[in-house]
């Protein structure tokens, strides 16, 4: 495998990492044609030209608010859009680990775009709806590699909180990475907690009852929608409690009931997702723990 997208474009010594990691629009590319879009705007693949050669990268690139009107600040883009972009940026900008997209700066051009390492495959959802051949093995391999992201998250005190199988993107079919930090949060050095202030557009199907009921998110609210990952994965992009609104998914829950087994699922692994399922925050496993789980698990069926 081309061993660039295992290391950061930063590591090579004679890169320079700009400043305020704001990139020079003279050096990046854009190819015709959308590898995704938001409600932000859209993701075009592209290439940033760099000492050792040209990077294939992924750029968000922020819609042009547009016609004036509420929360349409200077240059004509969204604030609260480009406020939210900025946050990503900053959070991407202090990570660095393999199984998650990199960052490689901030462009400021004909509108405000984030470069980003290329996961050429897309999403992990949709991938496995177009790929049902792919093993039980293959799967554990993927989940394995977002958890040690998620392991090194922890470690690093950032919550995601968006954590799930859309958000994982390939960049082959056997190297995952986690992407969107859209709605991340680096918790202070005495905090191991977020509290939100209000309700937003949550995922709320991938998240632990205490991030509903009491507005907290933490690792272990991060570790609850990765076993909702995992089910996704085993169920080949399936979509969780399908059919189901939120309330209807809580008051389940509160029940004690889980959802069932993916078919085929090995057993190992969907008890591994009830344990992710645990209740109680302080008797829910954290991504340490999940990971020495997965690894040992994975290290079995690989020998
Ligand atoms: P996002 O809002 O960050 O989830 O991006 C929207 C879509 O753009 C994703 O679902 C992917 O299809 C695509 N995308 C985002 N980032 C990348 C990337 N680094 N490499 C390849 N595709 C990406």
């Amino acid at each position: 495998m081309d061993t660039a997208v295992y290391e950061s474009p930063y590591a090579d010594p004679e890169e320079l990492r700009p400043d305020a990691v704001e990139l020079d629009r003279g050096l990046l590319t854009l190819e015709d044609g959308e590898l995704g879009a938001g409600n932000f705007g859209t993701v075009r693949k592209g290439f940033y030209r760099m000492k050792k050669g040209d990077k294939a990268v992924a750029v968000k690139i922020l819609k042009d608010g547009g016609g004036g009107g509420g929360g349409v600040g200077s240059g004509g883009v969204d604030e609260a859009v480009k406020e939210e972009l900025l946050r990503e940026a900053d959070v991407m900008r202090r990570l660095d680990n393999p199984y998650i997209v990199r960052m490689i700066g901030l462009c400021r051009a004909e509108a405000w775009m984030l470069v980003m390492e290329l996961a050429d495959l897309g999403p992990l959802n949709k991938y496995l709806q177009k790929n049902r051949h792919v093993q039980a093995r293959n799967l554990t391999e993927l989940v394995h590699q977002v958890c040690m992201g998620m392991r090194y998250l922890e470690e690093h005190s950032f919550v995601h909180r968006d954590l799930a199988a859309r958000n994982v993107l390939l960049v082959t079919q056997h190297y995952a990475k986690i992407s969107d930090f859209g709605l991340s949060k680096a918790l202070g050095a005495d905090q191991n907690y977020y509290r939100a202030q209000t309700h937003g557009k949550w995922p709320v199907k991938w998240y632990a009852p205490e991030c509903i009921n009491y507005y907290t998110f933490s690792s272990k609210s991060d570790v609850w929608s990765f076993g909702v990952l995992m089910w996704e994965a085993f169920s080949y992009g399936q979509k969780p409690y399908k059919g189901m609104k939120g309330s209807e998914v809580s008051a389940m829950l509160e029940k004690g009931e889980r959802m069932q087994s993916p078919e085929g699922c090995p057993a190992e692994v969907y008890d591994l997702m009830n344990l992710c399922w645990t209740y109680k925050v302080e008797e829910r496993p954290d991504f340490a723990a999940v990971e020495l789980r997965l690894r040992n698990y994975y290290y079995d069926i690989s020998n």
